[in-house]
């Protein structure tokens, strides 16, 4: 009998997540990660839990999937932060959307009608209850939205507690495995790969692949049309005296306080394949746009920049579920949401696993990406 009942390629908030759900219903689950963190999205993402606020340009399944996903967050984060024991930066204050300019007002009212129109909470304000939230807001702020219903976690503390988790579970989590191929061997599939310099060579019943931006690039699967690319993301970190108490966003730029004192100013959204050096344009755009919205940002001190690949698909929605080689899973092309859709992944793929269920909405599932078994090689 193999170790492992599942193998889970990329420990990313996707691969962790599904790991944790796997193993928290009691299947012997191994999470294979390369280590290398340079343009993991998991450890450069905002965090903003926000179907609400991304409504706008997301179609229907992305903002069923995303509402259901933020419904599942409050008891997922409980059962993470028992096990792990650690907080992970799980906390409610919504968004305020503020304009500045004009055109930022006229956005603003395209905005709120079209939440309104998709049945969604959101609330008008003016620059004086602004103001009484932010006080540190820009004396130019003309107006604004308060959409109350969105969340925010730190994605590095929950990856943390996802591993912890994970470990205090029927499953386990090994770094520094780069994994090169996934075979069919017979009825089970088998991962190849390597670990420092000791080769990798192990079987599973199922295997899910979770490499984000590099699934279809890092490793070779048997299965032909998989095509994911990534679209890096920068953003800054700055820190110092708290100047905000939530995320405030515009149609161009957010900032995200966390009560550890940092304050991330985001982000870019840049078609530069696997380059993941920060650049001195990016940098400066963001916080020149920052101190428009809060002129306090200048006297932060300057943390860094990180640098993340989101992964996408030609159609911008996630691939998560089975795929036509019997055992092989997906749970890539999370794009610009796969922390809000960490929990409703590993919920969608442990329920394929354990319970053969099929995902009721066909829009993110593999089998509409058109993928074909690859012939075994003669
Ligand atoms: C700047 C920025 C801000 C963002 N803000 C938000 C936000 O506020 N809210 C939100 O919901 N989403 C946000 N996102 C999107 C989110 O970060 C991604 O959708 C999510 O992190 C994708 O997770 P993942 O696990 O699929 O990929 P990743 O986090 O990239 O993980 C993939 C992992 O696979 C591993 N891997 C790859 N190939 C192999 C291999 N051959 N063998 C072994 N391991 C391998 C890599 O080492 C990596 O750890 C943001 C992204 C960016 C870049």
């Amino acid at each position: 009998m193999s170790a492992h009942e599942t193998i889970v390629v990329g420990g990313g908030v996707i691969g962790l997540a599904i790991g944790y759900e796997l193993a928290r219903r009691g299947q012997r689950t191994l999470v294979l990660d390369r280590g290398q963190p340079a343009g993991a999205a998991s450890l450069a993402a905002a965090g903003m839990l926000a179907p609400v606020s991304e409504a706008d340009m997301a179609p229907e399944a992305l903002l069923k999937l995303g509402l259901e996903s933020l419904g599942l967050y409050p008891q997922w984060v409980q059962g993470i932060e028992e096990r792990a024991g650690i907080d992970v930066g799980f906390r409610a204050g919504g968004t305020l959307w503020v304009a500045v300019h004009r055109d930022e007002a006229g956005e603003l009212a395209h905005l709120e009608e079209t939440l309104r129109r998709r049945g969604l909470a959101v609330e008008r304000m003016t620059a004086g209850a602004l103001w009484a939230l932010e006080p540190r807001l820009s004396p130019r702020t003309l107006s604004g939205l308060s959409v109350a219903g969105d969340r925010q976690v730190d994605p590095r503390l929950l990856c943390i507690g996802l591993r912890a988790a994970i470990g205090r579970l029927a499953g386990a989590v090994r770094s520094g495995c780069e994994v090169s191929a996934v075979e069919v061997d017979g009825g089970a599939l088998r991962v190849r790969g390597i670990e420092g310099s000791t080769p990798i060579d192990l079987t599973a019943a199922n295997v899910v692949v979770a490499a984000g931006a590099w699934a279809s690039q890092s490793l070779r699967l048997p299965l032909r049309g998989l095509a994911l690319r990534p679209v890096r993301g920068q953003i800054v970190r700055l820190r110092g005296e708290p100047v905000l108490q939530r995320v405030l966003r515009t149609s161009d730029c957010y900032l995200v306080p966390r009560a550890d004192g940092e304050l991330l100013v985001g982000s870019t959204v840049e078609e530069q394949g696997f380059d993941v050096a920060p650049t001195a344009g990016a940098v400066h755009d963001l916080l020149r746009r920052a101190r428009e919205i809060v002129p306090a940002i200048y006297d932060l001190t300057f943390e860094g920049v990180s640098v993340g690949l989101r992964p996408a698909l030609a159609d911008h929605l996630p691939a998560i579920g089975a795929t036509e080689v019997p055992g092989l899973h997906l749970a890539v092309g999370h794009f610009r949401s796969g922390i809000l859709l960490a929990p409703v992944t590993a919920k969608l793929i442990a329920e394929r696993i354990l319970d053969g269920r099929e995902p009721a909405d066909d829009a993110v599932s593999p089998r509409r990406l058109g993928l074909s078994a690859a012939r075994p090689a003669a």
